[in-house]
């Protein structure tokens, strides 16, 4: 089922999944994750819905890692984070083919 979700940013109606990138900030620590399963990108504005499930797991992954920062003294680091294709959410529909 290829639900149509309006983007909650500008909108557009969205179509397609994808992946997200998020950057978490912290007391000077830096955590960007890309490659996040996303259930629909905005082709307009590039915003990504999120499933709650998946975006807990992405939140849990950087709490972890900002809590280091409060019990440790070392410089803050910057930490990327990327999760490999392809992902678990991925819709059963298959993409249409397009004559061109
Ligand atoms: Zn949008």
């Amino acid at each position: 089922m290829a639900k149509i979700i309006k983007c909650p940013i500008c909108f557009a109606l969205t179509e397609k999944d994808g992946v997200a990138t998020q950057v978490f900030r912290r007391n000077g620590m830096v955590v960007t994750i890309t490659g996040i399963p996303a259930v629909r990108v905005c082709s307009h504005c590039g915003h990504a819905v999120i499933e709650w499930e998946t975006a807990e797991q992405v939140e849990k992954l950087v709490q972890f890692l900002l809590q280091w920062t409060e019990n440790y003294r070392l410089p803050k680091p910057m930490v990327n984070i990327n999760f490999p294709e392809p992902q678990i959410v991925k819709t059963t529909q298959p993409l249409q083919a397009v004559a061109v």
